[in-house]
């Protein structure tokens, strides 16, 4: 499959309050989130139409930009307006939808006081984030951690926090990996690059507990997913001499959805029933065959 560049797409982009053809939605080279990575944004599914937990991300756009130290001008209602407008004009019903916010060029220096705040948002088409799904993804052990809390402020989905992401995709897929697990400072199961993780062992589900990475939205879904259909689940502390211990594996997250993993670092997991009822219960409530949670 080519791959058509981003810059160079046909469609529209929302920014800052109005549509601009897709390939003029520029920013300045003295950008100050270029330079220092004060951005937050969103990855978000749209199925059918329906941005699947939608308000919960723009709430999440919101608050991500409060923690870096700054506002949108945009309310969560106009957000959730302006995303849906986006899709429709697209022309689009399955789709990624990516909203962004960033300090613009206004100021350059550390200090970026006014610097402005720009609000985007592009759509565009994205199949399955991991091709071939029920087979299982094959992952490594990633070298870099997940930052202490008192290094970074990992409740953002900030910009700067993918620096550690891709170096970490980028040495899984040279070795021929899919994708890496990163553990956190302290040496504990954290979460993939771009995913959170789950394991199964004796019809419980575990998963470690999100006090230095992202508590996505889809891990909250499949939590509660899991509950519903009477499965315990036990959030807490795991480390990496547990992970031969376990016999199914899957990451979640709004690209990610319900992933399987087959792999990791040469322990193999056997994608199975509890995984596949968790994916057929996710399937079915981001199409709008099951209610979804609050
Ligand atoms: N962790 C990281 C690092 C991510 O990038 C994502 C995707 N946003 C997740 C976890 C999962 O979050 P969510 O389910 O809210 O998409």
């Amino acid at each position: 499959m080519t791959l058509v560049p981003f810059h160079d797409r046909d469609g529209w982009i929302w920014m800052n309050g109005s549509f601009v053809p897709w390939r003029e939605a520029q920013v300045h080279v003295c950008t100050h989130a270029l330079h220092y990575g004060s951005a937050v944004f969103e990855g978000e599914r749209c199925y059918g139409g329906t941005i699947f937990k939608s308000v919960a991300h723009s709430e999440r756009l919101r608050r991500s930009a409060s923690i870096l130290g700054f506002s949108l001008d945009f309310s969560v209602q106009q957000l959730e307006d302006a995303k849906r407008e986006t899709v429709a004009r697209m022309g689009m019903e399955d789709c990624y939808v990516r909203p962004i916010a960033w300090r613009g060029s206004g100021q350059m220096g550390v200090s970026a006081k006014n610097a402005g705040i720009n609000v985007a948002i592009a759509v565009w088409a994205w199949g399955d984030y991991f091709a071939d799904r029920m087979k299982g993804i094959r992952l490594t052990m990633a070298r870099w951690r997940r930052p202490d809390p008192t290094t970074a402020p990992c409740e953002a989905k900030a910009a700067g926090l993918y620096m550690i992401c891709t170096l970490s995709k980028h040495a899984a897929e040279d070795e021929g990996y899919a994708d890496a697990l990163m553990l956190d400072w302290r040496g504990q199961v954290a979460e993939a690059t771009g995913a959170n993780v789950f394991f199964i062992r004796d019809g419980e589900i575990h998963t470690p507990t999100p006090d230095c990475f992202l508590n996505g939205i889809t891990r909250q879904t499949v939590m509660a997913i899991a509950r519903a259909r009477g499965l315990n689940v036990i959030e807490r502390v795991i480390w990496p001499d547990e992970l031969s211990t376990f016999s199914e594996c899957f990451l979640t997250g709004s690209a990610a959805e319900i992933s399987p993993v087959a792999e990791i670092a040469g322990i193999t997991y056997r994608p199975g029933e509890i995984t596949e009822t968790l994916l057929g219960d996710f399937m079915a409530m981001t199409r709008g065959r099951l209610p979804v949670p609050a």
